[in-house]
């Protein structure tokens, strides 16, 4: 099946989507990008569950049944699980200054990679494919806050997740149109650390300066980093002091963690709690550690991208396989054993910036790929 006829409705779709702006700590917004999917969803025949969140946009579940009735059982554990999100880091009124176009082969908006165009993949498979022609049942699970950690969503991702043979994320492709084999886990740290406040001038001695602990602090922590490992620990945000003249008694720091291996998100975590302050009357507090595990490249996954890879040779792709130390919702699904292919969005790059894009041929190569996987698995 070739998509090319279809981009232009492809376009029209990924444009609505985009020019609904829905930046993640907008319920509102974020429920119009919601309502636009639950009814394309309905459109193509799937039973659409919403699941209502307060402090979030609304989850969408869209579960395409199998067309022959099969055991309650067997139909959990033979199902494809689709992941996108639908929430954006662009705050609105963005599109006034980036607004959604096509030029020289790509195309531009807000969240126009990450991930309005997934969306649009997935969209366009299914309905190409047709609900009653599925050889599995299908569940698309569309979420509202991966961009900021997925609090609202994580307990429903893991469910669906353990109900199915395999999980597709539709998270933007590499430049390269690499699919992400491995992620790194990702973790946050807030440090604390407290003085004594005093006179600079008048009573030096008496102060316990709380900048000077941290520069220990700082020094120690950056040390935990272990490229060969794959670890890094980044601080990257030191506040503290309120004037040159008044000996501080408070500094924070904010740290970032990631770890490409399991474990080591425990062994760092402990090094840290372990931190000990250097200068006599001064304290430090650790608190933060992992929000999501790493996905290796492991057995697992090796296998799950053989086989996309072979389905994929079948239809003229060379599908690569690439790998990311940011996360996504695909961190979730790896440590649950369940095979996960994550990038199978159109291919572009630069996103979170000004100059976030797709290449347009990406999305009928993209929406071929996945209909072959949807169909072939
Ligand atoms: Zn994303």
């Amino acid at each position: 099946m070739n998509f090319t006829a279809q981009v232009p409705q492809m376009l029209a779709l990924l444009c609505r989507l985009v020019e609904t702006e829905s930046p993640s700590r907008d319920k509102a917004a974020v429920d119009r990008v919601g309502f636009i999917v639950a009814d394309e969803c309905r459109r193509l025949g799937a039973d659409v569950t919403i699941h209502a969140r307060a402090e979030a946009g609304d989850l969408v579940e869209a579960r395409f049944p199998h067309p022959q009735p099969l055991s309650q059982k067997r139909e959990r554990e033979d199902g494809i699980l689709l992941l996108a999100h639908m929430d954006t880091v662009f705050p609105l009124g963005t599109l006034e200054k980036m607004p959604f176009y096509e030029k020289d082969g790509k195309v531009y908006g807000p969240g126009v990679s990450d991930m309005k165009g997934g969306i649009v993949v997935a969209l366009t498979a299914l309905a190409s494919i047709g609900t009653g022609n599925l050889p599995r049942p299908v569940t698309a699970l569309f979420t509202p806050d991966e961009e900021i950690g997925s609090r609202a969503s994580r307990a429903v991702i893991e469910k669906l997740a353990k109900e199915s043979a395999l999980v597709l994320v539709l998270e933007p492709g590499m430049v390269d149109g690499s699919v992400k084999t491995w992620r790194k886990g990702v973790g946050e740290f807030r440090l604390t650390v407290r003085g004594r406040a005093a006179h600079a001038g008048g009573d030096h001695e008496q102060g316990r300066n709380a900048i000077e602990e941290m520069a220990h602090q700082v020094i120690a922590v950056q040390k935990l980093t272990d490229y060969a490992r794959g670890t890094t620990l980044n601080v990257g945000v030191v506040r503290g002091g309120i004037a040159s003249n008044v000996v501080p008694d408070e500094a924070v720091a904010e740290v970032d963690l990631r770890v490409m291996q399991p474990g080591e998100a425990e062994r760092i975590t402990a090094a840290m709690q372990a931190l000990k302050p250097v200068l006599n009357g001064t304290s430090v507090e650790v608190t933060g550690g992992l929000d999501r595990p790493p996905m290796p490249l492991d057995d697992t996954m090796k296998a799950t991208f053989a086989k996309a890879q072979a389905i994929a040779a079948r239809h003229g792709i060379e599908l690569k396989a690439g790998g990311t130390g940011g996360a996504s919702d695909a961190n979730f699904v790896a440590p649950l054993g369940v095979p996960v292919l994550d990038g199978l969005g159109p291919a572009g790059g630069e996103y979170h910036s000004e100059r976030e894009f797709i290449f347009k041929d990406s999305l009928p190569e993209r929406a071929k790929l996945l209909t072959a996987i949807l169909l072939e698995w």
